[in-house]
């Protein structure tokens, strides 16, 4: 499988380039940039043979079967579309769009030509979450009643550009975090948030945008979620708990793009450590996203789920923003 990334990004260059180069027989031909020093050097550096810095040329090329979009937010919904419309099957970052409709567009749109639509949200690869989603479906804490998200993390200075300052690139720690928690819930609960409300702000990072949020989501089963995200904790570390009629479990590190932490299971038989697999995430994901292509399986996240993450992020601002109660428009999903 031959593929093309779309973004000289840095996610590309720690996380993703290395999962793709892992699959069997898959070979990375281009890199776009909107940059043709930074799209060379970019090149370069990651052993790619081409570099472009205009997509239809990039797109032109029949070899190539999928993409890897990880641009500024914005630029996801037309490149996505550019990508489909060429017969690529796409991974794209999250969040998917700027806006609901934009996300359907992409979605439908890939559908529609036949070709692989996935979103790359990692956190449902991880040992630990494959974990906690075993025991909660097969009964261990009873009905789940509450749970509690802690992604409240210190943004690394590399990464204190668009995402603290630029709200037109989709900026914002809501598109940035509260998407992945979104997701991770949905995976664990199997239903989708219907209302929520929230507080966001800014705490010494945000400029234009917000750097801390908290809300609250209501779930269809009557159980309630509660998340904390932000770009300005220190030493808070990351952390998800689940809360049932039978026992609790307590995960402590797993917010992470690594294959680490602890978790804790507590019923009335007492408490255990909980065994996890160590595999990295982002092989995993991309090894679902080749199978998807190959016809065996579906990817881990797919363009729903894309959809559905963003729907959830865009009720969580505007309940910000107006302090009610604001209910999830899944755009017909
Ligand atoms: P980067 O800031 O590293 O890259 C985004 C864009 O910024 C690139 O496409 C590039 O544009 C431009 N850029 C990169 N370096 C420079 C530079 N030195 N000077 C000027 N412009 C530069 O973003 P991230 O890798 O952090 O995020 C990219 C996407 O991936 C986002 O959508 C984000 O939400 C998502 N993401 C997902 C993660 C996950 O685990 N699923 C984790 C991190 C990010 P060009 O391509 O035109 O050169």
């Amino acid at each position: 499988m031959r593929w093309a990334l779309i973004g000289a990004s840095r996610i590309a260059s720690s996380y993703v380039i290395d999962a793709i180069r892992t699959q069997d027989g898959a070979e990375i031909q281009s890199v776009l940039s909107s940059n043709a020093d930074r799209g060379a050097a970019f090149a370069s550096e990651n052993a790619i043979p081409e570099s472009f810095t205009d997509l239809d040329a990039q797109l032109a090329d029949e070899t190539v079967d999928a993409v890897y979009i990880s641009t500024t937010n914005e630029k996801h919904h037309p490149q996505a579309m550019a990508a489909i419309a060429a017969g690529k099957h796409v991974l794209c970052e999250k969040p998917l769009a700027m806006t609901l409709a934009d996300a359907v567009e992409m979605v439908e749109a890939a559908r529609d030509k036949g070709v692989v639509f996935a979103t790359n949200h990692h956190l449902r690869n991880a040992g630990s979450h494959l974990a906690m989603h075993d025991l909660i479906a097969s009964g261990r804490i009873g009905d789940v009643l509450s749970a509690r998200v802690f992604h409240a993390v210190n943004l690394p200075e590399h990464l204190r550009g668009w995402r603290i300052n630029d709200a037109s690139a989709g900026g914002g720690v809501i598109p940035d975090i509260v998407v992945h928690d979104a997701d991770t819930i949905r995976f664990h609960l199997s239903e989708d948030p219907v209302d929520v409300v929230a507080k966001a702000g800014t705490s010494g990072l945000g400029e234009g945008v917000e750097d801390s949020v908290m809300s609250v989501w209501s779930m269809p089963s009557g159980a309630m979620v509660q998340t904390h995200e932000s770009f300005t904790h220190a030493f808070a570390g990351t952390g998800i708990e689940f809360h049932g009629t039978e026992g609790s479990i307590f995960a402590r590190n797993v917010m992470t793009q690594q294959p680490v932490g602890d978790i804790k299971l507590v019923t009335a038989d007492g408490e255990t450590a909980v065994p996890f697999e160590n595999h990295n995430l982002y092989h995993r994901a991309l090894g679902l996203f080749t199978n998807a292509v190959r016809g065996t399986g579906r990817a881990s996240a797919d363009g729903v789920d894309g959809i559905k993450s963003l729907a959830v992020a865009h009720a969580v601002r505007e309940a910000a923003k107006t302090g009610g109660t604001v209910r999830v428009d899944y755009g017909g999903f």
